[in-house]
C-alpha cells in the first residue's frame, strides 16, 4: 500500500520487526531509508518483492543513523548493488556498529567500499539526480551521526529522533525538531510508529 503522494513521489514502507523502512520513489527511482536488521536479508528482499520495488531500482541506502536496526544490511545491500549514501557527520559512526551485534547476528561489517560519502550541501544536487526534491539535514538528538531525509513537500523522514520534541541535556533533539519545522516539515516519517503530523512547537 503506498502511504503517501504527491507531486511524483511515492513513499512506501517495507519495515518488519515493528521498524519502519521507507522507500522513496520518482518512478523506477528510488531511495531506501533505512537499512534493516542485521542477518535478515531476505526478509529484506521478501518485503521489496511484496511491496514492488525491484531491489535494483534502489539508487542509494541511506541510514538516519548508524544503529543495528538502521544500517545492519547496509553491507549486504552494497554487495547486492545498492551504493550506500554516507553524510559526513556519519562516518566515525559506521565503524562503532559492530560493537552492538553478536555472533549470531551474522552482521557483516560495513567497509568503506562503494560508500558515496557527501556533505549536507551536496546532499539537495545528489537527490535532484535521482529525481528526488529535498534534502538530507543534521539532526542530532538520538545520536550524533542521525540525519533526516527532509523533501520539498513537508515530508520528513527522522529515524529515531525521539518523537516528542524532549529537553535533553543539550537540548539537541529540540534545536533539531525546530530545525526541520523552520525548513518546512509538516508530516513525520519515524523509524519507529505511524506517520504522523509535525507538534507544534512546545510550550516553553
Ligand atoms: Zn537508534
Amino acid at each position: 500500500m503506498t502511504v503517501s503522494k504527491t507531486e511524483h513521489l511515492t513513499i512506501v514502507n517495507v519495515g518488519y520487526r515493528s521498524t519502519n523502512y521507507w522507500v522513496v520513489s520518482a518512478g523506477t527511482s528510488r531511495l531506501l531509508v533505512d537499512l534493516g536488521y542485521p542477518g535478515t536479508m531476505g526478509g529484506m528482499r521478501a518485503s521489496l518483492k511484496r511491496m514492488g520495488v525491484p531491489l535494483n531500482e534502489i539508487r542509494y541506502g541511506l541510514a538516519t543513523h548508524y544503529h543495528i536496526d538502521h544500517a545492519g544490511l547496509a553491507e549486504e545491500l552494497k554487495l547486492a548493488g545498492v551504493p550506500l549514501l554516507v553524510l559526513e557527520t556519519q562516518v566515525a559512526a559506521i565503524p562503532l556498529m559492530k560493537q552492538w551485534t553478536k555472533p549470531q547476528d551474522h552482521y557483516v561489517d560495513i567497509t568503506l567500499d562503494g560508500n558515496v560519502t557527501i556533505s549536507f550541501d551536496d546532499s539537495r544536487p545528489v537527490l535532484e539526480r535521482i529525481g528526488i526534491a529535498g534534502e538530507i539535514v543534521s539532526t542530532p538528538g538520538h545520536s550524533d551521526d542521525s540525519v533526516s531525509l527532509l523533501l520539498d513537500d513537508g515530508s520528513v523522514f527522522t529515524g529515531d529522533l525521539p518523537p516528542f520534541p524532549g529537553y535533553d541535556e543539550a537540548g539537541l533533539t529540540l534545536a533539531s525538531w525546530r530545525l526541520l519545522r523552520e525548513k518546512g516539515a509538516i508530516r513525520v516519517f519515524p523509524a519507529h510508529g505511524p506517520v504522523r503530523p509535525m507538534y507544534a512547537e512546545p510550550e516553553p
